[in-house]
């Protein structure tokens, strides 16, 4: 019998990954909890940034977007450019989709990744294969794997907070990280420094806030602080994309093929500038007036005396401040590093071509390593920063599920 091709991961790039595969006959085991950032790194209450049009995960026949489970699910349509979806919606979304299209999921962790045979056994084809370790216990191999992970692991901590996080940053430490929290009332009645000004760091500012904290937001440079044009007002001459009207997101949007080509110092700056930090349109009323900003050239270093954080900034003007706070959160994102997959075993990590710790991808989402293969965020720096988002599934699942078919010929 074919050996199957071990998806991991079962957020929307894994399920779309897999869904594409089966369509096409391929045998597949998909591992992961279903969904498992949006229930439990994200925060309660919080809505997406992206329009119904950007939020559908892809499959391969249709019946499965975003409208589509609304209409099964008998709630109103989502549809509209202004139409705001709410995270537990697009949650029981792709838990509908895995239901439909990845029924037989197994919520298990694969704990290590090895070539078959272990290391040195590489035979420089496809075919040798992997052999993986399941938290169950089963080892088993396959054909090819797809690293599905996303967000997992990937938390950025700046080493300048790192002093006031010794242990590592943790909701009940000084200073935790935005995909620690789903539950931001815990801040209620207390001081609270957010760093950072993109979405994730404002919409937290937002919700704890709201939820009855004092919250100051630390930010680099001036201005920097700012939030999208709402759907009425984008320019109308400039074609359409899923995230706006622009041509370059319309040519990173419907044409990511050539990305690669670009020099890696491009490719690596548009992944992070591009769609970076800005709060949806939406967001700037429920901001302004409830989050103090404190505008900083940057912060020298944390500490945490009494486990109290204290920040020690540089403002524009040459001063130094000292701020402090019950806790700070790090809205600062998420870095795709190859050595923080510890999955992947030792020999694996470092045999993969990588730039800037990224794995470099071909054709198909390949990496270097044949039978290896990438897709969601540790794809960005190759595809672009369209794979940084749901709608990224559209172009990444069906290209990746073709190369793999055709390998396995
Ligand atoms: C606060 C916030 C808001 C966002 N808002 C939007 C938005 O509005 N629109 C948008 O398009 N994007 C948004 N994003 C980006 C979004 O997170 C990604 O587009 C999407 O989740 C990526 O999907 P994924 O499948 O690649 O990974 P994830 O959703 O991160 O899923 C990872 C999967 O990998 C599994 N996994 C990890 N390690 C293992 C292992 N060793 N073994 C087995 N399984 C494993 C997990 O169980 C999980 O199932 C947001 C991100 C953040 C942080």
């Amino acid at each position: 019998m074919l050996r199957p091709v071990a998806v991991i991961g079962a957020g929307p790039f894994g399920l779309s990954s897999a869904a594409h595969l089966r369509a096409r006959g391929i045998p597949v085991r998909v591992f992961g909890e279903p969904m498992v950032s949006w229930r439990a790194h994200m925060p309660a209450g919080m809505l997406l940034k992206s329009t119904p049009a950007a939020t559908s995960i892809d499959a391969p026949q249709p019946g499965h977007t975003l409208a589509d489970y609304c209409d099964a699910a008998g709630t109103p349509r989502l549809v509209e450019d202004d139409d705001i979806i709410p995270i537990e919606t697009f949650i029981a979304y792709g838990q509908w989709f895995q239901q439909q299209l990845v029924p037989d999921l197994e919520r298990v962790r694969v704990v290590s990744v090895d070539r078959r045979g272990g290391a040195g056994s590489a035979s420089g084809s496809a075919s040798g294969g992997f052999e993986l370790k399941l938290s169950s216990g089963e080892l088993f191999t396959a054909r090819a794997v797809v690293v599905a992970t996303g967000l997992s692991g990937l938390a950025h901590l700046p080493p300048e907070l790192a002093g006031a996080a010794r242990d590592g940053p943790s909701p009940a430490g000084p200073v935790s990280h935005t995909s620690q929290h789903s539950d931001l009332g815990r801040f209620s009645g207390k001081d609270l420094m957010v760093v950072g000004a993109g979405q994730s760091a404002l919409e937290t500012a937002v919700l704890a806030a709201e939820a009855g904290a004092r919250v100051r937001v630390i930010t680099r440079g001036h201005g920097s602080v700012g939030f999208g044009a709402p759907p009425w007002e984008q320019p109308r001459f400039r074609p359409g994309s899923p995230f706006g009207r622009a041509w370059s997101l319309w040519a990173l949007s419907y044409y990511p093929h050539a990305y690669r080509y670009l020099p890696a110092q491009l490719r690596h700056y548009l992944v992070r500038h591009v769609l970076g930090p800005l709060g949806a349109w939406w967001l700037r009323d429920r901001f302004e007036g409830r989050a103090e900003v404190v505008e900083v050239e940057r912060i020298v270093r944390a500490e945490a005396p009494d486990r109290r954080p204290v920040l020690t900034v540089r403002t524009a003007d040459g001063a130094t401040r000292r701020l402090d706070a019950d806790h700070v959160i790090a809205g600062t994102g998420y870095r795709v590093d190859v050595a923080a997959m510890d999955f992947l075993s030792p020999e694996l990590r470092t045999e993969l071509a990588v730039s800037r710790g990224t794995p470099r991808l071909g054709a198909g989402f390949r990496s270097s390593v044949p039978g290896l293969y990438f897709t969601g965020l540790p794809a960005a720096a190759s595809y672009g920063p369209v794979m940084r988002f749901v709608c990224g599934t559209e172009f990444a699942s069906p290209r990746l599920a073709r190369h793999l078919a055709a390998s396995g010929r």
